[in-house]
């Protein structure tokens, strides 16, 4: 099995019905398998050699899913920059990947001045726009026809995945065909489960970047014949709309997206109705939210985890669990569910897997682990996190007696207030169960009688007020006191990472100055 033989097989079973499309455009199975062969034909043609590092810096779009194919296909190393992050992390980057060639989109805003600084000998535009680079359609024209692609070893890289830090030269996980194989199977087997099925033709929409969770789901639809429709950024207004327009019937989308998501009364979310699956991964659910999503928008929820250093589903809540939860058995709705078939999950202390119960670092090991960081051996920023095949997460949680295993948050962001270790996770859950409350971050700041004290911020969902005397009253009927935050500050907004998720660096700087402003 390779990812070649994905492309050609769905070429040959589902030739002329539209695979991919975007605003400007679709690509017929057999197109789109014809100009991916050419174009990782015509790169090499170029001047990039297989095992060369290629940046790409792409909208969400159909250029974007036949460059990733291409790329992958050909032998070369994919490192896709997110059009959200801007210039600077761009070129940390590319500064520390050194890469051979650069595909990009004028149109994203900042890359021309990027393009203009960039140390890629090779640059490549996704459309002409007058210079006189070659274009993707260009290279596609001039390859060789039906020159034939070398056998690649699953072992070898396809890409780097750079985490989006804000702080420090950022890190570039490396993945291999054999990862992306893996989550090939285990989201056929675990997520989408059978909902590729139906009678009716399956849709996804990719809402979220394909360069990111959304992008699993591209070589699963592609095998099974569906058709996706690339989404660039939109409002969750525009998505709805999308869904209804295109019939989407999947897709996937980080939790806040969900929670602005039900904003919107039931009229306006009825079209996310028709949906056979609603994805969510990136960062927990509020279960209040779990349970909303659930009556307002579709019960075919499924919730995965993983992250760039192990490619995603390392585990997997099904729709049935999501059901079971909200029925019968509420602790279910906690939890990251159990883990995908090949992946083998510890919860580890002090080196030593901790029993049942106990929470520990959850280290992973299996097809789905990244062979380790770009650059390692020079680098002395990286941590311990590979050792031996095993990649200890940061993450902690614990298994439960019935299997399933539950996340209590990052190692980093736990909470050490009067000698009691407190989970973050734990007081986000409880403020976001009182009712009007929409999103919540909670923080440790230092303290000099505590060690840490805890303090939270939250937004409100439109049509409602909780005021910060009423939250903290409801904290202290919820939460043992040492749980109890010190304060709690009601916000607008909540700084997000590009990714969609709460950006915990920029909301303890807002905690820090709320806080301050509160004592005077
Ligand atoms: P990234 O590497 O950017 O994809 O982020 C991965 C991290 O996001 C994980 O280590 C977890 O901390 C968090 N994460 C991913 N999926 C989930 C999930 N389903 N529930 C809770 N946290 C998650």
């Amino acid at each position: 099995m390779s990812i070649e033989n994905v492309v050609l097989g769905a070429a040959s079973k589902y030739g002329p019905e539209v695979a991919v499309e975007d605003d400007e455009g679709s690509l017929t199975f057999s197109q789109l398998s014809d100009r991916v062969h050419q174009l990782a034909v015509g790169l090499d043609k170029v001047g990039v050699s297989p095992g060369d590092r290629v940046l790409v810096l792409l909208r969400n779009s159909v250029a974007s899913i036949e460059v990733d194919l291409a790329l992958t296909v050909g032998g070369y190393i994919r490192v896709a920059l997110n059009p959200r992050v801007g210039e600077r992390d761009w070129a940390r980057i590319e500064q520390d990947c050194a890469p051979r060639a650069l595909i990009f989109d004028p149109r994203v805003d900042g890359a021309t001045d990027f393009v203009s600084r960039s140390t890629a000998e090779i640059v490549i535009e996704v459309q002409g726009s007058g210079s006189a680079r070659p274009t993707l359609d260009e290279i596609i024209a001039d390859a060789p026809f039906g020159a034939s692609l070398g056998t690649l070893d699953p072992a070898s890289l396809c890409a780097l995945h750079y985490s989006s830090g804000t702080t420090g030269v950022p890190k570039g996980a490396q993945r291999s065909h054999a990862n992306r194989l893996a989550s090939l199977r285990a989201m056929r087997e675990h997520v989408l489960e059978g909902s590729l099925d139906g009678l009716e033709p399956s849709v996804f929409i990719h809402a979220g970047p394909v360069i990111h969770t959304s992008g699993l789901f591209v070589l699963p639809l592609l095998e099974a014949g569906g058709r996706q429709v690339l989404l660039d950024h939109p409002h969750p207004e525009d998505m709805i709309d999308a869904i209804e327009k295109h019939g989407g019937t999947h897709t996937a989308l980080v939790p806040t997206v969900v929670a602005r998501l039900l904003d919107f009364d039931d009229a306006r979310l009825a079209p996310m109705r028709r949906l056979r699956m609603l994805a969510y991964a990136g960062a927990p659910m509020p279960v209040e939210h779990l349970r909303q999503a659930y009556h307002r928008i579709t019960p075919n929820l499924v919730q995965y985890y993983g992250m760039v250093e192990a490619i995603p589903p390392l585990t997997v809540l099904t729709t049935a669990d999501h059901r079971r939860g909200v029925t019968e058995d509420a602790d279910v709705l906690h939890s990251v569910g159990k883990p995908c078939t090949g992946v083998e999950i510890e919860f580890c202390d002090g080196g030593e897997t901790v029993a049942d119960g106990q929470i520990g670092e959850l280290v992973v090991s299996g097809p789905s682990v990244s062979p380790g960081y770009h650059n390692a051996e020079t680098r002395t920023d990286l941590g311990k996190s590979h050792d031996k095949g095993l990649l200890y997460s940061g993450d902690l949680g614990f298994r439960a007696t019935n299997g399933y295993l539950h996340l209590t948050g990052r190692s980093k962001d736990m909470i050490i207030t009067g000698g009691y270790n407190v989970y973050p996770r734990e007081i986000e859950e409880e403020l976001s169960a009182i009712p009007g409350i929409k999103d919540v971050v909670v923080i440790g700041l230092p303290d000099p009688l505590w060690g840490q004290r805890i303090v939270a911020a939250y937004t409100v969902e439109s049509t409602t007020t909780v005021d910060e005397p009423s939250a903290l009253a409801e904290c202290r009927r919820r939460l043992p006191d040492f749980k109890r935050p010190k304060s709690v500050h009601h916000v607008d907004d909540l700084p997000l990472t590009p990714l969609g998720k709460i950006d915990r660096v920029s909301a303890t700087r807002l905690l820090e100055q709320l806080t301050q402003k509160a004592t005077g």
